[in-house]
């Protein structure tokens, strides 16, 4: 079991599969970066599989796929599956913004897959248009049809912006509700690659608007979710991710794996320890003792918030958000 220096059991690994994107969000990768990572520093989906195991031997439970946008990554699938032989129990879960998953739910499903985040910020087509700088939406909502059909869980997360999309939150969340979809609301988290005119809405604004209309009662935190949860009369649950405040911080069980192999104990650091060599090497010993490192080092709290709080200037296309 990995257990950190503040008795947080840490079994939930995100893995980056690359920092490419389709999209061009606003909040997250406006313009394309100046370099991708050279293809030849990326590890191959058999070597992060090598290092798959060994973090599900020391007892990571959820591994979730993530990027930039993971769908763009030849043989998914594969990658999937390979885990999913490993060992079949384990929660695996991917994040994507489903504009390709309409003709690859079923083999993602069929390879293990269990369940998707997918971000829906908006439902009219022009402001899909405007966040993501593509005419997105239409692609979107069949990639979440299909996941359904297909039987994967969906969750949406939907990041709320003032003048943009902040008079669509009811929308995303009627929308959500009627397929039964769980909606989390994440506060926009200011980093230094977002569009400098964004707006960010914070959870008492989300709150008045939700509450001007439904009737729900605090639930708090569930686990080891970053979510605040709220339940509404009828027992639909959204969810808040409120990164400014840290009451996350105490039950969080995560840790995370870039494309090129930096493993990165807290989103909001910049520090990270590479596995790449020890994996390239064969050498799992290595890689077993930079993982349980990276878990002795993972920060009591985020450092955002606060009179002295700073923003990770590592972007989220990379460390998957
Ligand atoms: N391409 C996938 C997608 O669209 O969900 C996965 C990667 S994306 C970086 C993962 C999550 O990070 C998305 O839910 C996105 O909304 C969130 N995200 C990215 N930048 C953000 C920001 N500045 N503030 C809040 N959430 C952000």
């Amino acid at each position: 079991m990995l257990i950190d220096s503040y008795d947080r059991v840490v079994d939930y690994l995100r893995v980056s599969v690359t920092e490419r994107c389709n999209f061009r969000c606003t909040y997250c990768m406006p313009e394309k970066p100046f370099s991708w990572v050279p293809k030849e520093n990326l590890l191959t989906f058999e070597e992060l599989f090598e290092f798959m195991k060994v973090a599900i031997d020391e007892g990571v439970k959820k591994i979730r796929i993530t990027g930039g946008e993971p769908l763009l990554r030849e043989d998914l699938d594969k990658f999937l599956r390979m885990i999913y032989d490993y060992e079949p129990s384990i929660d695996l879960a991917m994040t994507t913004n489903a504009y390709l998953l309409k003709g690859t739910a079923q083999k993602l499903k069929d390879a293990g897959l269990k369940r998707i985040n997918v971000s829906i910020d908006t439902l009219k087509p022009e402001i899909a248009l405007k966040i993501a700088q593509k005419d997105v939406l239409k692609n979107v909502l069949e990639g979440v049809d299909e996941a359904m059909r297909v039987g994967l869980k969906v969750k949406a997360n939907m990041v709320p912006m003032k003048t943009v999309n902040a008079d669509e939150i009811i929308d995303v969340l009627e929308y959500c509700k009627e397929r039964n979809i769980s909606i989390r609301f994440i506060e926009y988290m200011e980093n230094a690659y977002a569009a400098k005119e964004i707006q960010g809405m914070k959870s008492p604004e989300l709150l008045a608007i939700l509450s001007a209309k439904y009737k729900f009662k605090d639930d708090g935190f569930d686990g080891s979710s970053p979510s605040h949860y709220y339940t509404m009369e009828d027992g639909y649950r959204f969810g808040i991710i409120e990164p400014y405040e840290d009451d996350f911080c105490k039950k969080c069980n995560r840790i995370r794996l870039t494309a090129e192999g930096k493993l990165i104990p807290c989103l909001y650091f910049d520090e990270a320890m590479s596995i790449a060599e020890s994996i390239k090497e064969g050498d799992i010993k290595g890689a077993a003792a930079v993982l349980k490192e990276v878990v002795r080092t993972k920060p009591e709290k985020n450092r955002w918030g606060g009179d002295d709080g700073e923003a990770s200037t590592r972007a989220f296309y990379e460390t998957g958000g």
